[in-house]
């Protein structure tokens, strides 16, 4: 039976060719989003995917929508952590909302989606935990510490539990997305992003896609003994350690 592939905010962004890049690598994919339903309909119709509206900023949610894609599709053996959003304010003027909203969605929802799925994972021997960071996770942003922390925050979170679950056939990975071609990306001024491209060595934005081909080769059955890494995919703009 096809392996059976979770990814969050699945139906946009990265997370929109990171569905399709598991669908066409064999796997029974399940995309879940927060609120664009639009969006949302015109995935599924033009992919064929289900789609499943809950918020990964809440741990009821997750466990209620986890239940039943597992219900529906079988057990979970990928979980992709894409869903992501920004609330950019330097410190000094940054709002408690701002705080705990990315904080809630960015990094609290790795808990939410990861903690109900891994003991079935454990117990079945298998698992793909993937998460997609930041460059500004690994470098800091003026304007992002809330995004930069829970960014960070990913990639702790990810080495611990890569240690948890080594022997149990399960890895968890990272991947650290530098500028990408989304709707999100679109949000920031021409200007600015103009300065981004200046700094990035491969001189343009990246593409969803070559994230997307990155999160099939660490979900792949063959890529057990990768665990607890970070892929930066940033087109040179930071070469991390
Ligand atoms: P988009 O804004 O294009 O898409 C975000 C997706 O996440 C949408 O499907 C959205 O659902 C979903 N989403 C947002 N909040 C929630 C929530 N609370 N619960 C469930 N789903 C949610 O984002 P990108 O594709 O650009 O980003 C994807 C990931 O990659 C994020 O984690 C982001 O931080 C990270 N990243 C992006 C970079 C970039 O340059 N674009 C660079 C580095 C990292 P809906 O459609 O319903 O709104």
């Amino acid at each position: 039976m096809a392996r059976v592939a979770v990814v969050t905010g699945g139906t946009r962004g990265i997370g929109h060719a990171i569905s399709i890049a598991l669908k066409e690598a064999g796997y029974t994919v399940a995309a879940n989003y927060a609120g664009n339903d639009e969006a949302a309909a015109k995935f599924k119709e033009e992919t064929g995917i289900p789609v499943y509206k809950w918020s990964v900023a809440s741990f009821a949610e997750c466990q209620e929508g986890l239940a039943t894609i597992e219900a529906e599709l079988g057990p979970i053996d990928v979980v992709v952590n894409n869903a992501g959003i920004t609330r950019d304010a330097t410190l000094h003027r940054m709002t408690l909302e701002q705080w705990t909203q990315v904080i809630d969605t960015d990094l609290n929802s790795m808990f939410n989606m990861t903690r109900p799925v891994i003991e079935g994972m454990r117990a079945r021997g298998f698992g793909r935990i993937i998460s997609i960071s930041s460059i500004n996770g690994q470098k800091g942003q003026i304007g992002q510490a809330n995004y930069s922390a829970a960014k960070a925050g990913v990639i702790g979170f990810t080495k611990a539990i890569a240690q948890e679950n080594a022997s149990k056939g399960i890895t968890a990975n990272v991947i650290a997305p530098g500028y990408i071609n989304t709707e999100m990306v679109a949000a920031v001024p021409e200007a600015v992003l103009q300065k981004i491209i200046g700094t990035i060595p491969v001189g343009r934005l990246g593409e969803g896609s070559e994230i997307a081909r990155a999160v099939a080769f660490l979900a792949a059955d063959e890529a057990g003994f990768i665990t607890g890494s970070t892929l930066t995919i940033n087109g040179g703009q930071y070469i991390a350690g």
